[in-house]
């Protein structure tokens, strides 16, 4: 049987990483007095079921700045409801969140694969790559093209999730929202700008701009 020999400088590495978590847990412990836990010590009631992609650059501070106890995350390769449903269902049935939404990224490499041959993954990645479903396949996507597959898979989950809550979507206690976390400013609206692509199922930006000027 094969043994993985790890070395001092992995080591080294390895015991870095969990010295900086436990570090930055502690900052965490003393900049937060026992009260900032008080409303939520005992239950949960977030504002919104978030369905993100796993991807490092992609984090909660980008769009909440106090994220605690407000928002019900289910992450994974994708940002694909269908092989985390349950969860999405948990968010959205039991803890009823009036939003639900669904944020993908510039430069995703869930929708690069997905576009691409990805017979030669896993079982379980390409379960996951299945829900994902892109008119352009090319393993050599175009960054046009990479783009319009993010923003068109964040649309089928949408739908998705639209035919799948229905009756909350018509009784008005659930809105199902789709949007683009942009870090490389593609779309011109800043880098790092959250950029929603999707209401209840209208793509059409006019419609979104005025709906999220209503909302101010
Ligand atoms: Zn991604």
């Amino acid at each position: 049987m094969h043994h993985h020999e790890n070395t001092t400088s992995d080591f080294d590495q390895l015991r870095g990483i969990i010295k900086n978590l436990i570090q930055d847990n502690d900052e965490f412990v003393n900049s937060h007095p026992p009260e900032y836990f008080d409303p939520f010590e005992l239950q949960q009631h977030p504002r919104a079921t978030v369905v993100t992609c796993a991807d490092a650059r992609v984090h909660t501070q980008a769009l909440d700045k106090t994220p605690d106890g407000d928002l019900f995350m289910i992450r994974n390769i994708g940002n694909q409801i269908a092989t985390a449903e349950g969860s999405v269902e948990y968010g959205v049935r039991h803890l009823h969140t009036p939003l639900l939404i669904v944020v993908g990224h510039v430069a995703c490499g869930a929708i690069k694969a997905a576009a691409g041959n990805y017979s030669s993954e896993s079982d379980a990645i390409k379960h996951e790559l299945n829900s994902i479903q892109l008119a352009v396949k090319s393993d050599e996507l175009t960054t046009e093209d990479w783009l319009r597959g993010v923003i068109a898979n964040v649309n089928n989950q949408v739908n998705y999730a639209l035919i799948k809550f229905a009756d909350e979507v018509k009784e008005q206690t659930l809105t199902v929202v789709g949007a683009v976390y942009d870090f490389q400013n593609v779309l011109g609206q800043g880098q790092g700008r959250l950029v929603i692509v999707n209401i209840n199922g209208n793509v059409n930006t006019k419609h979104i701009a005025a709906s999220l000027l209503a909302l101010r």
